[in-house]
């Protein structure tokens, strides 16, 4: 797995799974428990300096810092929809922004996770894939995303008790495209003595990168997502290049193979185009696709925006389509449009003001010290599309 470090040739510490920091930490002499320690404090206790971390040695907190530093994203703008979906804006150490969205729903409080900085997939319907890929995010930055939003969450109106209950791979990026860096992060994600969430309330979305799914599959149990958007080969071509690469035939045959444990079933997301994949023929081609497949189906109404001329269906039409799908015995759900006011605020979010920014998460996250930028890239203006709906 790749090691990252800053421009002072420290390790970034928060990219490693707490098996490789057993390792580093055995090689500056430090005993096995020692590392569990500092994963707790990183991951548990929050910890912004090793300093901090009193039931470690001093000798170890002076030789942790001399090797190691605590990477963190610096919080840049933070926006509330009226329907209680909350946008986190983010910076990299290397000025590039990304984006969490915080969905509460009755029982459940779901964060969308970016995994890279744009993304390669150009699937035409997506203004992320406008951007193009600028960099894959690296473990501490796909990992520090729960984390740093968790103390802020009474912020936002949420109890003090409220905790992220699930985890979505659904917000800016391709996760497999990015998997060297995913599958670390993933694990912190499930690691007891990290985040610890159940493999159960985590979600991996993907265009369908066949034979990283499968690898996915072997290594860790986690739900996955298949975006299908498509009921024909040439339909899907048309709206995600990926399809010249892996068909919808290769993918599906695919799904029908993994290794899906008995309670697991892989999500078919398929975002809903008027007039171009929303027919009761596409309906019924879907519901033949589906065949042999642990699956359920969940539609996506097209968001609209002004860069593209796709309309989102009627209301009708969506339910007619998903009343077709379970009269065939297909568990179909229809994902409820979230945040739809605070993504309309996108072109401002370049503006938000730093100074409250900072007011509002406090003490709770540090700026990354300017000393551990490697080489700074030029700023970009992210086209960040609708991501509570991600
Ligand atoms: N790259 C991964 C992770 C992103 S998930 C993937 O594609 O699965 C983002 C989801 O939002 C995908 O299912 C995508 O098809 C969908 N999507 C993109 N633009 C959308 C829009 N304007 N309206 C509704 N859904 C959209």
């Amino acid at each position: 797995m790749p090691v990252y470090t800053d421009a002072s040739g420290r390790i970034d510490i928060k990219s490693l799974t707490l098996p490789e920091l057993t390792e580093q930490m055995q090689g500056m002499g430090s005993e096995t428990f020692r590392s569990r320690q500092v994963y707790k404090w990183l991951w548990q206790k929050h910890a912004r300096t090793f300093d901090e971390m009193t039931n470690v040695a001093k000798t170890v907190r002076v030789a942790l810092a001399e090797k190691f530093y605590i990477a963190f994203l610096t919080p840049v703008g933070v926006l509330q929809s009226r329907d209680g979906t909350v946008k986190f804006l983010w910076k990299t150490h290397d000025d590039w922004q990304i984006e969490s969205v915080l969905i509460p729903d009755e029982d459940r409080l779901t964060l969308c996770v970016s995994s890279q900085v744009g993304c390669a997939m150009a699937c035409t319907f997506c203004l992320t894939g406008d951007l193009g890929l600028k960099r894959h995010l690296r473990p501490s930055e796909i990992a520090n995303q729960p984390l740093q939003i968790r103390p802020v969450m009474p912020k936002v109106g949420l109890s003090e008790e409220a905790r992220i209950t699930n985890i979505v791979m659904m917000g800016m990026g391709e996760p497999l495209h990015n998997y060297d860096n995913l599958v670390p992060a993933l694990k912190t994600y499930l690691d007891e003595d990290a985040l610890g969430f159940s493999h159960r309330k985590i979600t991996v979305s993907t265009v369908g990168l066949v034979p990283r799914m499968q690898q996915l599959a072997a290594e860790l149990p986690v739900n996955l997502a298949v975006s299908l958007n498509a009921s024909t080969e040439e339909q899907r071509r048309e709206v995600m290049p990926i399809t010249r690469k892996y068909s919808m035939k290769t993918l599906l045959d695919a799904c029908r193979d993994l290794p899906i444990p008995q309670a697991k079933r892989i999500t078919f997301e398929y975002v809903m185009m008027g007039g171009f994949n929303d027919s009761m023929e596409d309906a019924a081609r879907l519901v033949k696709l589906m065949h042999g497949i642990k699956s359920k189906v969940n539609l996506i109404p097209y968001n609209e925006n002004p860069d593209r001329a796709i309309k989102r269906p009627p209301e009708a039409r969506v339910r007619a389509f998903q009343h077709y799908m379970v009269s065939r015995g297909i568990q179909c759900s229809v994902r409820t449009t979230r945040g739809i006011d605070i993504s309309a605020a996108c072109g401002q979010l370049g503006k938000a003001d730093a100074a409250s920014v900072a007011e509002f998460f406090g003490a709770a996250i540090v700026p990354q010290a300017p000393t551990s930028c490697t080489t700074p890239e030029p700023s970009t203006q992210s086209a960040l599309r609708d991501g509570a709906d991600a």
